[in-house]
């Protein structure tokens, strides 16, 4: 099921190369043979690093923990990418998103080369203690391929600043002396992390979400009226009227995009669902985001699971099955949660006209040519969820520097990156022919043929 992600991205550039009619002011020229031999190189990462962690539980026993740290690419600067603790991640898996990393840094013009690391645990399972004897054993396993010019971690799905805080006092232990601050981001604050590094990838979902409402819905009227698009006439027909909201996954990122949403703006959306790992949520005049994330800060994260939680704290919405959700009759959709969640299983029930990919991989390659043949645009992770390690960058600089910036000045750093790419990116959609997904490739792609030709390290 992992190497759906890895065909969607080898198949989408290689069904270009064959296309005679791409980059056709490139024919001849030595760049587009850069760019296929580009292409072929990303079909492999770098290095792929994998250990057993030796861990001894609380109660005594031994267990040994497959842990993974997959180097992509460092064309661009040292390898970056989050660090999943998850039971089913796999080194299949963790191959394909530091891919995305690779492409997602070059997309955005973040200095950064593409990693991903994994460690196959149920986090809940272990405890505190337990899991800080995990973070330490994996920074000791890896800790000569890591460091601030070398590869830098962050956190993913099942990780977060607590995680981070721990690796990087591990590694300024194994390291005494070394520049330490910029060896992993997603930190705490107190630890040299970022404001507003927690609420990034999910401000970052919901400024593309609004980039594109404000930009192409509203101002682009002769698109809407030429164009086939199922959204595009849905946009049309809701123009001057909020657009109904579903959001699967209500953690770091689906919860800030919730807020966001719930907090902004002219456009007045209403989010009428959210989904965790137990339920959907649903009221068709909208969720009470606020109460929502309040509760969830009680409860281990968990959203109110029953009528009684929800009456109990005064917020109004029925309780449905969580994966209803992706179901609903909504004009978005936002997919906060884990890869493979829209698959040929459901694609045909999803009503959304246009999905954005808040986590990475949640649509499956089948899926993708489904829905976006009948005209839903959907927003691929590489552009939408880059919050993240955009912020991670300033994180790294700011531990560089040891100077730090405010809350706003890192939002307004993080937007103007975003609408720079945004700005790039969108114009070149209308114009040809090539799905979002694929665009965004091509722009990760031909930059990084582009500099590996300058290089003379491609011909
Ligand atoms: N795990 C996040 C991602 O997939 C952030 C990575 C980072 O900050 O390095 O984009």
């Amino acid at each position: 099921m992992k190497k759906k992600t890895e065909d969607i991205i080898g198949r989408s550039l290689n069904a270009l190369l064959e296309d005679e009619t791409f980059l056709p002011d490139l024919q001849g020229n030595p760049r587009r043979q850069a760019f296929k031999s580009l292409v072929s190189i990303l079909s492999t990462p770098n290095h792929i690093n994998k250990s057993f962690l030796r861990i001894a539980l609380e109660n005594g026993t031994v267990v040994r923990i497959p842990a993974f740290r997959v180097q992509h690419n460092n064309t661009l600067g040292p390898y970056k990418g989050g660090i999943r603790f998850h039971e089913s991640v796999n080194e299949d898996e963790v191959s394909n998103l530091a891919k995305l990393m690779t492409l997602k840094n070059a997309l955005h013009e973040v200095p950064f080369g593409g990693g991903k690391g994994g460690v196959i645990i149920n986090p809940r399972e272990y405890s505190p203690k337990e899991l800080n004897l995990i973070c330490k054993k994996y920074v000791q396993y890896f800790s000569d391929i890591l460091g601030t010019e070398k590869d830098i971690p962050a956190p993913d799905v099942g990780t977060s600043e607590r995680e981070m805080d721990w690796m990087m006092a591990e590694y300024k232990t194994i390291h005494p002396g070394q520049t330490y601050r910029g060896s992993f981001t997603g930190k705490s604050v107190i630890n040299g992390g970022s404001l507003g590094r927690r609420e990034a990838t999910g401000k970052g979902v919901y400024f593309t979400f609004r980039y594109m409402m404000h930009n192409f819905i509203k101002n682009n009227e002769t698109w809407m009226e030429d164009s086939d698009n199922r959204f595009a006439r849905t946009a049309m027909e809701h123009y001057g009227r909020p657009l109904t909201i579903a959001i699967q996954g209500f953690g770091n990122v689906g919860s800030v995009a919730a807020l966001q949403a719930y907090q902004c703006d002219y456009l007045q959306n209403k989010v009428v669902a959210v989904s965790d790992h137990n339920v959907m949520l649903y009221n068709s005049d909208g969720l009470d985001i606020p109460a929502l994330i309040e509760y969830t800060m009680d409860h281990e994260g968990d959203l109110p699971a029953d009528e009684e939680a929800l009456a109990e704290h005064d917020i109004k919405a029925t309780v449905h099955d969580r994966d209803d959700l992706l179901e609903q009759e909504v004009d978005a959709l936002f997919l906060a949660a884990l890869e493979d969640q829209i698959h040929p299983g459901n694609m045909e029930n999803i009503k959304a006209r246009l999905i954005v990919e808040g986590a990475n991989a949640p649509v499956t390659e089948d899926a993708d040519e489904y829905l976006s043949e009948g005209g839903v645009l959907i927003v691929p992770d590489i552009l939408a969820n880059a919050g993240g390690v955009i912020v991670s960058y300033f994180e790294w600089m700011q531990g560089r520097e040891t100077q730090f910036y405010t809350e706003d000045q890192i939002f307004e750093l993080l937007y103007d990156k975003m609408q720079h790419t945004l700005d790039t990116i969108f114009p070149q959609f209308f114009k040809d022919p090539f799905p979002l997904r694929q665009n965004c490739y091509i722009h990760a792609v031909t930059k990084l043929s582009t500099i590996l030709y300058r290089q003379g390290k491609l011909f």
